[in-house]
């Protein structure tokens, strides 16, 4: 940003950049209320009359370099990489990986992680994690954003089946499926949840996202 002595004139009245600002929002506005109205005559059907991506329904495809949600990957016997030495979470500056490890059953490897769960309210999305292992067992290249929507902190703590399941389903559907999966859970979700009726929402209670044991919802509250 330039210092105020480094600015033009006109560029410290900022009246043209008011005016321009204006004349952009204007060309929006009547671009938009030309297009909406030859719609309902059946005309311009093909031109989109508004900028705004009318998501869930319609969705950006994300970059090859989008660093979305996390994915624990497979070996070719669909086990889980992770040999839970804990770098990941080391490295975390937000601390929100939890592992607990346990004997692996085969006797090559270690350990295993009996539980790996990453809190994505606290995430910062930062790649870190994916950094630090040197067994390529995280990634984030699942082309999925972080979930948005949910009814309990519980709701955003995303388990080790969750992030093997990614993996999964990028393997067998490909970059959309992730994406794909989500929104269907999103539309399940929305036709469960609200009641359409005026004045009448959370007709029924909300179905949770993972049935995680009592004794682990208590562990992961109590941050233990
Ligand atoms: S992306 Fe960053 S904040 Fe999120 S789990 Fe990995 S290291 Fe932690
Ligand atoms: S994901 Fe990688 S760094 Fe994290 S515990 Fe597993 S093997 Fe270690």
């Amino acid at each position: 940003m330039k210092r105020s002595e480094e600015m033009t004139f006109w560029e410290r009245i900022y009246l043209p950049e008011i005016l321009r600002g204006l004349a952009i929002t204007n060309y929006h506005f009547v671009r938009n209320l030309f297009l909406h109205t030859a719609h309902l005559f059946g005309f311009k059907k093909d031109v989109n009359a508004t900028a705004t991506t009318q998501y869930p329904e319609e969705r950006k495809h994300y970059p090859d370099t989008f660093r979305g949600s996390h994915r624990l990957t497979l070996r070719e016997d669909s086990s889980v990489r992770c040999t839970a030495c804990f770098l990941c979470a080391t490295a975390c500056p937000a601390q929100c990986i939890y592992i607990e490890a346990g004997e692996a059953p085969d006797p090559h490897i270690e350990k295993f992680p009996v539980r790996y769960e990453i809190d994505t309210l606290r995430c910062i999305y930062c790649g870190l994690c994916v950094e630090a292992c040197p067994c390529d067992a995280i990634r984030m290249d699942t082309y999925v954003h972080p979930r948005i929507w949910g009814f309990d902190r519980l709701d955003f703590v995303e388990t080790k089946e969750q992030l093997m399941h990614r993996s999964r389903v990028l393997a067998e559907k490909g970059r959309d499926g992730n994406m794909d999966e989500m929104l269907a859970w999103y539309k399940e979700q929305d036709a469960a949840v609200y009641d359409r009726t005026p004045h009448k929402h959370y007709a029924e209670p909300p179905k949770k996202i993972d049935e995680l044991p009592a004794i682990d919802r208590h562990q992961v509250r109590s941050g233990k």
